[in-house]
This record gives C-alpha cells, sequence and structure tokens, in this order.
C-alpha cells in the first residue's frame, strides 16, 4: 500500500487528534501504511522512533483529548534545508509519499516548500548515496494535503479551525461562572480572550455573554479617542448571521471619544438596573497607532471615570484546554477524511491543498491561495488598512 504519514505541528488545538485518528483509519481502511510522526517537522527531521506506524487500534480512545496524542513542535531545523534534506531521507528510506500535516499557516508554509524542494531534495540524497536509484524513481512525487487547528479561526478559506468551537466553549463556561459572582458584588468584568490578529473568539463571546462591550483587532478605535468603537451589536449580529467567513465590524467612522463612548454605556447600564458589566477584549486589540489596548488600561479607564468595583480575568491557556466539542471532533474526522481521499486521488500534477470548511461542506482549496491571503491579511492588520483586512478575510 501507498506510505502514508500524519503530522501536528505549531500551536496545539482541541479536536487535532479527532483529525489524527481519522486520519489514520481512512487510509488504512482504503489500503494505506500509515505512520504517525511525532513532535511536527522535529520529528521527521530527527526520525528513529519519532516516525512509527499506526494501526487500527492505535487511535482508540483518543476522541475526546483536548491537545494532540502525537506532539507538536516548533521546529528551526525544518527552516533550513539540511534539515528539510534529513526529512526526506526519512521519508523515502520508509516509503512515505503521502503526509496529512494539521497546523496553522507556518506550518503549511513549509509543507509547500517541501513539495516544491521534493525532487532536488531526492537528487541530493542519491548523489550523496543516501537513498538508491529505485528508491528516487519510485518515490519521485510527494502529496501534501493540510487542515487548519487553531482556535483563533484565523485562517482564510474555511468558515471554522478545528479547536475553535471547545474554545468558544471553555470562554463561555467561564462568562458564566464569573457573571454568578459578578452578579452578587456588583461589579465591571473584564475578561481578555486569545485573538491575536483575529477578534473572533471576542466577537462571538461578546455576543453570547451579553458583553457591554468589545475590543478587537480588526475595528481599532482611533488614538485620539475619536471613533465610536464597536458596540453597534446589529452589525455583529448581521455579520455572524450572513455568510460572512470570519465575522468583522465595519467600520463605523462616527467621531467618538471611545473612553467617553464606554463609559457612558456602562453608566446607562448599571442605571437601568443591570448589576454587572462585562466587557471583552481579545488579545491583540490595538488602537489606530498600532498600541495594545489591554485589560489594564480598560480596567484604569472604567476604576477612574466612574469608581466601579472592577475585576480582570485573563482566560490563557484555559482556552485551548479540555475537551473537544462535538462539533470539533466531527470536523476533525470530515476534514481527516476528506485528505486521505485527496491523496489518494493526487496525480503529479495535483497541488498541494488544504480542507476546508464551506457551509457545512468539507472542500479541498489550493494550499497555497489560503496562506497567501491569510499572510495579506496580517499584512493588512499591520499596514493598519484594516478595511483591507476584513475584505480579504471575507469568502471569496
Ligand atoms: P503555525 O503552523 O501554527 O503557524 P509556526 O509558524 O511556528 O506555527 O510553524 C510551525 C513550524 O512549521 C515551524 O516551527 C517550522 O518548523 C515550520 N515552518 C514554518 N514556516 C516555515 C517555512 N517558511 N519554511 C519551512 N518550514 C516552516
Amino acid at each position: 500500500g501507498k506510505g502514508l504519514a500524519v503530522f501536528t505541528s505549531g500551536g496545539d488545538s482541541q479536536g487535532m487528534n479527532a483529525a489524527v485518528r481519522s486520519v489514520v483509519r481512512m487510509g488504512i481502511y482504503l489500503g494505506c501504511k500509515v505512520y504517525f510522526i511525532r513532535e511536527g517537522y522535529q520529528g521527521m527531521v530527527d526520525g528513529g522512533d519519532n516516525i512509527e506506524e499506526a494501526n487500527w487500534s492505535s487511535v482508540s480512545s483518543i476522541i475526546h483529548k483536548g491537545g494532540t496524542i502525537i506532539g507538536s513542535a516548533r521546529c528551526m531545523d525544518f527552516i533550513k534545508r539540511e534539515g528539510r534534506l534529513k526529512a526526506a531521507c526519512n521519508l523515502v528510506t520508509r516509503g512515505i509519499t503521502n503526509l496529512v500535516v494539521i497546523g496553522g499557516d507556518g506550518s503549511l508554509t513549509g509543507a509547500n516548500l517541501f513539495r516544491q524542494e521534493w525532487s532536488s531534495l531526492l537528487d541530493e540524497l542519491l548523489e550523496n548515496n543516501r537513498i538508491t536509484k529505485d528508491q528516487r524513481e519510485k518515490y519521485k512525487y510527494l502529496h501534501i494535503a493540510g487542515m487548519v487547528g487553531s482556535i483563533d479561526n484565523d485562517f482564510c478559506g474555511t468558515d471554522m479551525t478545528i479547536g475553535t468551537d471547545s474554545a468558544l466553549h471553555r470562554i463561555i463556561e467561564a462568562i458564566d461562572a464569573i457573571v454568578s459572582t459578578a452578579y452578587s458584588h456588583q461589579r465591571t468584568f473584564i475578561m481578555e480572550v486569545m485573538g491575536r490578529h483575529c477578534g473572533y473568539l471576542a466577537v462571538v463571546t461578546a455576543l453570547s455573554s451579553e458583553a457591554d462591550f468589545v475590543f478587537i483587532p480588526e475595528a481599532p478605535p482611533s488614538v485620539d479617542w475619536k471613533d465610536k468603537l464597536c458596540d453597534n451589536y446589529l452589525a455583529l449580529v448581521a455579520a455572524l448571521a450572513s455568510e460572512a467567513d470570519q465575522v468583522f465590524i465595519p467600520e463605523d467612522p462616527v467621531p467618538n471619544n471611545w473612553v467617553e463612548k464606554l463609559c457612558k454605556r456602562l453608566q446607562q447600564e448599571r442605571r437601568s438596573g443591570q448589576r454587572l458589566n462585562i466587557i471583552i477584549v481579545a488579545e491583540g486589540a490595538i488602537d489606530r497607532e498600532g498600541k495594545p489596548i489591554t485589560a489594564e488600561l480598560v480596567k484604569k479607564v472604567v476604576v477612574e471615570n466612574l469608581k466601579q468595583d472592577t475585576r480582570i480575568t485573563v482566560l490563557g491557556h484555559v482556552q485551548r484546554g479540555g475537551s473537544p466539542s462535538a462539533f470539533d471532533r466531527i470536523l476533525g474526522c470530515r476534514m481527516g477524511a476528506e485528505a486521505v481521499m485527496a491523496l489518494m486521488e493526487a496525480t503529479p500534477e495535483t497541488e498541494a491543498c488544504v480542507v476546508t470548511l464551506d457551509g457545512n461542506q468539507a472542500v479541498r482549496l489550493p494550499l497555497m491561495d489560503c496562506v497567501h491571503r491569510t499572510k495579506a491579511v496580517a499584512k493588512a492588520m499591520a499596514d493598519k488598512n484594516w478595511d483591507l483586512a476584513v475584505q480579504l478575510r471575507g469568502r471569496s
């Protein structure tokens, strides 16, 4: 059978195990010899026990576990050609020419580069007598299928990345717990959630927790505090209900001081009998000069202006932890099966693909198109062109 290997790379997320399980079982079902590569690219470069044949039962009882049982790592060696040469040698000597990579845009970029170089890597290995002429001929094509594991939902081309839904469950559980205590004390709660370049978790959290305010990287208020921030919930709901790929807040040009705006809103809510206020801050929230709007800064504003009892909760890695939601388990299963199908159907001309979710369908898209779009979003954000970032991120 064909040699197929699966590995997880970059940051971990819930649902990766479901994807690994699905790849292994679908691969075996279709007659492949399936391998795990442990610790991401590092295991591919180091070889040895890191590359291990998987069987049907080696992926039993993992679907409910968070993180990734085969380990993930960042790997400097793979950035260099010498590392990729070692990796290629380890794959060829095991007859592996099909790779399923589960990771973020960095991991997918690395996989694509590896595929482009494959032929020249094999030539070099042959020259150095590290592989045989037969092996050079037999394993001359490398096929790649990717899946995106990330809790931030920060990848272009997919409605959801594997792990986002579970992270939302974690955040909502935490907010519900906090709300019950805040209610007793008439407090203001500021919750920082993950999302360095993508406000998806913050926006969905704000909507589902009746938050009073949300700060996200895509809609920064002006430095002179003149712009109105995204407290326009109707716009958010509309974005969510529409077919938006990822939620964004249309920039609202009404000039307004965000500090005033925030304070006025919190005061109004208290006057109308609300006993607590919730403010959600995305990890990457910034102002228009790119300066961070931190939970600490927001707290200072609330305490100085309103003298409200204000507490901060930074959820951190809790969001990545715990068991995957049903949605992420099914998402991982479906994407894993589709990735294996893509590899089995690949011809020498087939480009590397990434399996994404479009509507309720697992589909294959050209890997590099999605990576380029994702990188273009990051660049637009860095250039402070938020409108462009939002436009690029939307469904194409
Ligand atoms: P993520 O996949 O979550 O975006 P990273 O950007 O850290 O995480 O990438 C994970 C790993 O992928 C890196 O440690 C490196 O081994 C590999 N990688 C990333 N970018 C490249 C690249 N341009 N060339 C080769 N390998 C890369």
